[in-house]
């Protein structure tokens, strides 16, 4: 755990591939040592207190360990799983809300959501049949081969046991406030990462809980799917554009590490994407029309080539490139159409 300030605890829980101890000891190396890991060690909620209120701000996986690394962390800051009011989660993702129904039991704490996160618990978590038959479509589409498709998608069913099921008790738009003793956070919708992404700020003391919206060294991955918006990208961007306005003195994240130069890395990100959309341009361009699967396989990966990556690894990569086709399709800088079953992407 560590006190950000008076009131406001930063937690480790860890991803279930890791013990907590090993989630712990990497947060530390980590600040020291900034660097980005191959696979996600943890996740980071926050703890607030202020005049006898609680809020929490996302979980982390519904493993033992994790509940187990909560307990610890609460009761160094004086508190237990018990006394937590409001539990606000920035998305549905596993390692966000996976506790959240563990948690409301053990202290029927009220959950706080995004209204276009609430689907996602029923689709993804209880019955994802429906969804697997779509993404296996929707990603025969986009030129995906079937033995792909099917690691793709076996790669996400483990996902599921590691979400306890809830359901929200507010469901929220954007625009609410969350009281917590002194504290008063706005709640803003950050579409991009996901639909119904929200992060927390506090004015007065100039504090943006980002969740996945603004990592420091990780590029939050902004995946075109069936469950997203028609153009992800474009929401990110303006989400970052949102978030830029506001003065930030600390940045807490929900993975990595926490910073104060909030505005170099908002640049930073959006660098990113230009630099990005510029690549995928120059290879359609420079091609005939061309699938999402043959973009992705031309362009270059911090991680490997395309062909090299194990299931996820593919979805997310096709998510990605399909997010960045689709904002230069938008913009009207590629044409997008469909032939053959063929989803294609060409210079316009
Ligand atoms: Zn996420
Ligand atoms: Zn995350």
């Amino acid at each position: 755990m560590k006190r950000i300030q008076e009131g406001i605890h930063q937690i480790v829980t860890p991803f279930p591939e890791f013990e907590r101890a090993e989630a712990y000891r990497l947060r530390e190396d980590l600040e020291t040592h900034p660097r980005v890991t191959r696979s996600l060690p943890y996740v980071l909620p926050y703890f607030i207190a202020s005049r006898g209120e609680t809020a929490l701000v996302d979980c982390g996986w519904n493993t033992d360990d994790a509940r187990e690394a909560l307990d610890e962390q609460l009761s160094e800051a004086g508190a237990g799983i018990g006394d937590i009011q409001t539990l606000v989660l920035t998305h549905a993702h596993p390692d966000h809300c996976g506790l959240a129904g563990r948690l409301k039991d053990e202290s029927g704490c009220a959950i706080w959501m995004h209204d276009l996160e609430s689907p996602f618990l029923e689709s993804r978590y209880v019955a994802p049949e429906e969804l697997l038959d779509r993404m296996d479509e929707w990603f025969g589409r986009h030129g995906v081969d079937p033995i792909d498709r099917e690691e793709i998608e076996r790669g996400s069913m483990p996902m599921r046991f590691f979400v306890a099921r809830f359901q929200p008790d507010r469901p929220l738009q954007g625009g609410e406030m969350l009281k917590v003793g002194d504290f008063a956070f706005q709640l803003i919708w950050t579409p991009g990462h996901s639909p119904g992404h929200i992060c927390l700020y506090e004015p007065n003391h100039q504090l943006l809980l980002s969740g996945d919206h603004v990592l420091p060294r990780i590029t939050p991955n902004i995946s075109l799917h069936p469950q997203q918006r028609p153009n992800p990208l474009a929401d990110f961007l303006q989400s970052l554009e949102t978030v830029a306005k506001l003065k930030v003195k600390r940045l807490l994240p929900a993975h990595e590490w926490d910073i104060a130069w909030f505005q170099r890395r908002i640049a930073e990100l959006l660098a990113h994407h230009v630099e990005r959309l510029e690549e995928m341009l120059a290879v359609v361009r420079g091609g005939e029309a061309m699938t999402a699967v043959e973009v992705a396989r031309s362009v270059t990966w911090a991680t490997g080539s395309y062909d090299s990556f194990i299931g996820w690894m593919k979805r997310a990569a096709i998510g990605e490139t399909l997010s960045h086709l689709v904002y230069l399709a938008h913009e009207g800088r590629l044409a997008q159409f469909e032939e053959d079953g063929l989803v294609r992407f060409r210079a316009a």
